[in-house]
């Protein structure tokens, strides 16, 4: 491959071609506006949208890439084929990155660091690139001794352009363009903001070497995997919400699951993991969370027009001080002057 001996700049370059197809799932969705909403159409986007997050966020995510609780072969290969369904390429491929990501998160081998690399292309660019194509095996060869996981990981297009084709036949163009092409668009964006966002905006509980955050908001839409500053801290767990406030829906549904026997082993936080921000000192509470981060080009606004201000003190202090040293030293003083009236 060429992308062994191009430079590192070269590789992290989008490659706008092979990307016609993720461009393309996101200008289907303009139809839209040709096809109407119709309820049945909608339903089946939002109903398809949280089938295929879970199959991301408890299948790729908790089980393949963290191993957080168990499950058997059969339910195993339905869970890579949920998440498969989602069009966010294979199972080993997508779980050995996240793996990748955790060894590294915002240092410099972070592939998807906001932090390192900017927002949008810890968002998205980094998976429209050449450089991050292949699947690192050597980073999930627990996974890759399952024949039938890297068959569904080869064919990692098969399964979403099945899914398309049997709702163009079902509902008809309305249904592919809202079942497939805007339900995958959402979700898409709904799982790269826990790559960007949520190591952006969120409150940090636990100190991570990391910038990871808690954030509500993408707990929901993601099926709780916005709590991704309690997930940083403590990567296995199969909850990722280790409070009851700190809604995980995920988790609901493999506690459900276990209790029928198709998952076991449900990996949480000791109460020692989850209490241990108690410990923390007064500074490094205050540290975890700086106050406005988000005001830093404002307060950096501040502070150069407040060294403006004293430089420009300085200046008339030197001035009258020059001033004062070349007056006269015989100049009469004032009580001279007047005594001479
Ligand atoms: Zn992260
Ligand atoms: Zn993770």
């Amino acid at each position: 491959m060429t992308a062994r001996t191009a430079t590192p700049a070269q590789e992290e370059k989008i490659n706008w071609l092979s990307s016609i197809p993720f461009v393309g799932v996101h200008l289907m969705c303009l139809f839209v506006f040709y096809t109407g909403a119709k309820p049945v159409d909608v339903a089946v986007c939002v109903g398809l949208y949280i089938f295929r997050m879970w199959g991301i966020t408890a299948g790729y995510h908790r089980y393949f890439s963290h191993r957080a609780y168990k499950a058997g072969r059969g339910f195993q290969f339905f869970l890579a084929l949920a998440g498969t369904l989602a069009t966010q390429k294979g199972v080993l491929w997508w779980a050995a990155h996240h793996r990748h990501h955790h060894r590294y998160s915002d240092q410099e081998q972070d592939i998807h660091s906001p932090l390192q690399k900017g927002f949008w292309w810890s968002h998205a660019g980094w998976i429209l690139c050449d450089k991050y194509n292949e699947t690192r095996y050597d980073s999930i060869k627990d996974f890759a001794r399952f024949p039938e996981l890297v068959w569904l990981n080869r064919l990692f297009v098969v399964p979403p352009v099945l899914l398309a084709v049997a709702l163009y036949f079902i509902g008809g163009f309305s249904m592919l363009v809202w079942g497939f092409f805007v339900s995958t668009t959402l979700l898409y964006h709904g799982t790269f903001t826990i790559n960007s966002l949520s190591h952006v905006f969120g409150k940090r509980r636990y100190k991570t070497t990391d910038t990871s955050k808690n954030n509500w908001l993408l707990a929901l839409v993601t099926l709780g995997e916005g709590w991704h500053n309690n997930h940083h801290f403590h990567q296995n767990t199969a909850n990722q919400g280790w409070f009851w406030w700190e809604v995980d829906l995920s988790y609901y549904s493999l506690k459900a699951l276990s209790w029928v026997g198709l998952v076991s082993d449900l990996r949480t936080p000791s109460e020692q993991t989850k209490y241990s921000y108690l410990k923390y000192s007064a500074e490094d509470q205050a540290a975890l969370n700086p106050p406005g981060r988000w005001f830093a080009p404002l307060a950096a606004h501040r502070k150069a027009a407040e060294e403006k201000m004293k430089a420009a003190e300085e200046k008339v202090r030197e001035a009258l001080a020059t001033a004062a040293d070349r007056l006269p030293t015989s100049a009469p003083s004032p009580q001279a002057l007047l005594k001479r009236q």
